[in-house]
């Protein structure tokens, strides 16, 4: 079936049922679809083919009665741009959002093993330049609650370790996802 036909038999529907019907309609409909997705959900750790079935039977009667609702206010041009607007909205959002991680997994796993027995302690960590030793020199300081520093062996610039944290920064844990 093609959208015209569809919208033909829905403004059929309409015209039999009356407006006021098929809005209480669209009423009854998004109360079922809620009523799926809440079965779904309890179910979430082993989902029922028949509990699928009906979220996807209640999908397409919100969709058919939503179709209605814009029908009778004949609304569709005003619903696409606002879908538009939102859908921009939401992508500005993601965007400021996805940041991308400072440490690799394996810079991550390696300073979560180090700060486990006093992470909650933790206050900040800092990636610093040992210019007594040499401009390349580099360590990772964890300074704690109580402010005692602790530093890490040092490494040098070219082992590429910690390349995306800033030198002297005070990174949280949570700043730096462990
Ligand atoms: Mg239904």
């Amino acid at each position: 079936m093609d959208y015209e036909e569809l919208r033909e038999i829905l403004k059929k529907a309409i015209a039999v049922y009356g407006k006021d019907a098929q809005q209480d309609m669209v009423i009854e409909e998004v109360s079922e679809l809620i009523k799926a997705i809440c079965k779904i959900k309890r179910n979430k750790n082993n989902i029922a083919p028949e509990l699928k079935e009906n979220l996807y039977e209640e999908i397409a009667d919100v969709l058919i009665t939503l179709e209605q609702l814009i029908m009778i206010y004949d609304c569709d041009d005003v619903v696409e741009e606002y879908i538009e607007k939102k859908a921009r909205r939401l992508k500005e959002r993601l965007e400021q959002e996805y940041k991308e991680p400072i440490l690799t997994e394996s810079e991550r796993k390696y300073l979560s093993a180090v700060i486990k027995p006093f992470q909650e302690y933790v206050m900040s960590i800092e990636k610093c330049h040992d210019y007594l030793k040499g401009t390349n020199k580099i360590y990772i300081q964890i300074t704690l609650a109580d402010d005692t520093v602790n530093n890490l062996p040092i490494f040098d610039a070219c082992d590429m370790k910690f390349q995306n944290m800033q030198f002297d920064m005070r990174y949280t844990t949570i700043d730096l996802g462990i």
